[in-house]
């Protein structure tokens, strides 16, 4: 690691203004000009950043602390029911929110999985969303793959077995973000600050972009912003929702499968609306639309949600080392839709 100079930023819009880069522009420099890096990044608990400097990913030349700032801080809930959780609030916080346990379950869930006690005690939910991917070729200085500018995919011939089996052409890496799958599952929007001064929100399904579109990011965020909320639009009391994942270790892993089930039933059990979100599986969390339709209108049971499970399979090109992801994710996706629908459902519907 090089020596950097560090700042303590004294509002959002400070640190907005003093960030010259993202981190992912950051790590596109030609291989072999890394002093041509020397950017001002922004960095929150630290854990992924710290882990880029420590690999020689990244070199900036001041980091810029965001870390403390009370207003980025948080959950609450506003008048019309909807949720804002501050972009510095921890994973661990988000797990033991009594409100979010009860109305977001399988976001609760999600923070709870993710990583290790120590690190969502340091983890921000911001950080998550925008921590780069795990492809061990992309945490690798020595290889300088299309992600960070170079010519080739090493993954492809290469050693695949974590990648992803949809939207995988050009670069297969599978979004890091555990919370993420379940965030998506209720339709969570981000909250941006421009350095000019702009705020805008964005559904987080419109911020992760896929390689398709732009191969060197995971998301829209420009250089200089700054993610300062996440908002989570009010929730139907009869929703029932789950996340569940599968991954070699307990913890101090990312899951090899991950999927969160949002389901809006009526009295009889019939499915209003469902929605089921893929994680481990693409470049960004999946929305398994062919399943979310199939379950709108249907009964809820093992018929239904098994076939939910092979729908949830629809256009998944998997590689050679990596097709093991298909049965695991179409078993989530069966036992989560039943074990939702069996799930008592949230105390303000009753
Ligand atoms: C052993 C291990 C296991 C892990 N397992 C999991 C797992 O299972 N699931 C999972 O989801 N994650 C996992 N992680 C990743 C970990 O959760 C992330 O590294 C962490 O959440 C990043 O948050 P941070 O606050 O430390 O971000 P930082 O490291 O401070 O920042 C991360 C990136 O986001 C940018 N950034 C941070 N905050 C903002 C903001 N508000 N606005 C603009 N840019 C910002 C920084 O510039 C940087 O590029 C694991 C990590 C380790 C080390
Ligand atoms: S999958 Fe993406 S990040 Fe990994 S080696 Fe290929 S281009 Fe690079």
């Amino acid at each position: 690691m090089e020596a950097f100079q560090w700042q303590q930023a004294r509002s959002p819009a400070e640190a907005a203004a003093l960030v010259t880069q993202t981190t992912a522009e950051a790590m596109l420099t030609l291989q072999g000009m890394r002093s041509a890096q020397q950017a001002i990044l922004v960095k929150a608990g630290g854990v992924d950043m710290l882990d880029l400097m420590k690999e020689d990913l990244v070199n900036p030349r001041r980091l810029v602390d965001i870390s403390r700032l009370a207003e980025l801080q948080g959950i609450s809930r506003e008048g019309d029911g909807s949720l804002r959780i501050g972009a510095l609030t921890t994973l661990a916080q988000i797990a033991a929110h009594p409100g979010l346990r009860q109305s977001h379950v399988a976001l609760a869930q999600a923070a709870a999985m993710a990583a290790s006690p120590q690190i969502r005690n340091r983890a921000t939910l911001g950080g998550n969303l925008l921590q780069r991917p795990r492809c061990w070729y992309l945490r690798s200085a020595a290889h300088h793959c299309l992600r960070k500018g170079g010519g080739h995919c090493f993954a492809f011939a290469g050693d695949h077995r974590y990648h992803a089996i949809f939207a995988n052409h050009g670069c297969a890496i599978v979004h890091p973000s555990t919370p993420a799958t379940a965030l998506l599952a209720f339709h969570a929007q981000v909250e941006l600050l421009h350095p000019e001064g702009r705020r805008r929100q964005v559904p987080l399904e419109d911020f992760f972009v896929l390689p398709e579109v732009d191969m060197h990011r995971e998301n829209i965020l420009a250089a200089g912003e700054i993610l300062t909320a996440v908002w989570l639009p009010p929730q139907i009391p009869a929703n029932r929702s789950l996340y569940l994942q599968v991954a070699e270790k307990a913890a101090f892993d990312w899951p090899l499968a991950a999927m969160a089930v949002v389901l809006d039933l009526d009295a009889g059990g019939f499915c209003r609306e469902a929605s089921i979100v893929l994680g481990a599986a693409a470049p960004a969390p999946w929305r398994a639309r062919q399943a979310e339709a199939l379950l709108a209108g249907a009964a809820i049971n093992g018929e239904t949600a098994e076939a939910a499970g092979e729908a949830a399979l629809a256009g998944a090109t998997p590689f050679a080392l990596n097709a093991y992801k298909l049965p695991l994710l179409a078993t989530l996706v069966r036992r989560a839709i039943l074990a939702a629908a069996a799930l008592p459902q949230d105390p303000r519907a009753s």
